[in-house]
């Protein structure tokens, strides 16, 4: 478990990242995260053509996105490369005692590498079981928010992808300035009723929650977690819904920090979400970019001060618990 003296201890060695290697040793589950993109960095440049930089803050969500489409998908082409990818993910995962690991897979990967995705549920399956018996492994099908707005619900590369048998949950993720479509809902009604766990990214960027409070609380009704949350906390009624229905909130610190939408640790008001009774998780989002496990988060939120050991305990705890 992690106590105060671990920390303690953490915080006493010379780099934050040589203090998470001693919380690393701790198990925990990850909840939050993108596959393809939760190898570190030098795997993607190692594969890379032309050589790139990550800078540490973006100036907003489209310059990311921009990173993303530019450097990082085109690798995504040979499934070779999406091979060695996950298969160093999953190794960082475990490097950070990530026991129960719940990440996604995009629309995109199998027709990426030209595969249908029974072809590649079959070779992502013998990635995965090289690793047996050394994670618990759920795959989540990514959604991004845009393609929803201009496909069905229904269409046929969702309905292919699954009933592949890979996905055993719905992420869906992107711009949240954008409203939802009637096929978001459509979608997360339809899915959540087949008992799909269904998870939105929400909560990400400093919005006017109140302009969209009717469509969230409508979309919070099928929801299981929502990954980041954290801008929620100024929007009462949807903290209660949260609450209500017992949403879990996966928080990527290192991420919003990365996108400024929140500038340093000490503005993350966990305690004030566990103090309204709302069960939060720390993740890693993606790994590739934002360069921060789950155990250097604990640390930097720990020396920031604005959670205690026990705190962190039960952040910990709860990404464990279902
Ligand atoms: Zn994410």
């Amino acid at each position: 478990m992690i106590t105060k003296e671990l920390l303690q201890e953490a915080l006493d060695q010379d780099t934050l990242k040589q203090g998470s290697a001693i919380l690393a040793k701790i198990p925990k589950g990850e909840r939050h995260s993108h596959l393809l993109l939760s190898a570190p960095l030098d795997l993607y440049k190692k594969l890379s053509s032309n050589s790139f930089f990550v800078p540490d803050k973006f100036k907003n969500y489209q310059e990311f996105k921009s990173l993303i489409k530019e450097k990082f998908i085109p690798l995504f082409k040979l499934f070779d490369y999406q091979r060695l990818i996950i298969a160093s993910a999953i190794e960082r995962f475990l490097s950070d005692e990530n026991r129960q690991v719940i990440t996604s897979l995009d629309l995109f990967a199998a027709k990426a590498a030209t595969l249908s995705w029974d072809e590649y549920a079959k070779e992502i399956g013998a990635v995965l079981n090289d690793f047996r018996g050394r994670l618990d492994i759920k795959i989540d099908l990514g959604l991004d928010r845009e393609y929803l707005n201009s496909h069905d619900f229904s269409s046929e590369a969702i309905e292919e992808a699954l009933s592949c048998g890979l996905f055993s949950g719905i992420d869906i993720y992107g711009d949240e300035s954008q409203p939802l479509s009637k096929a978001h809902y459509q979608l997360i009604s339809y899915h959540k009723k087949q008992n799909l766990p269904i998870k939105i990214h929400l909560g990400e960027r400093d919005l006017e929650y109140k302009k969209f409070e009717s469509e969230l609380i409508e979309i919070l009704d099928y929801v299981d977690e929502v990954q980041h949350g954290m801008h929620l906390i100024k929007h009462l009624q949807l903290l209660k819904m949260i609450k209500e229905r017992d949403i879990l909130l996966n928080l990527s610190p290192a991420s919003n920090i990365a996108l400024s939408s929140f500038q340093e640790y000490s503005q993350f008001n966990i305690r004030g979400l566990l103090n309204f009774g709302i069960k939060v998780t720390i993740a890693s989002d993606d790994f590739a970019i934002f360069n921060r496990s789950i155990s250097q988060q604990y640390l930097e939120l720990y020396k920031a001060q604005i959670v205690s050991a026990d705190e962190l305990e039960v952040l910990r705890k709860s990404s464990l618990i279902r």
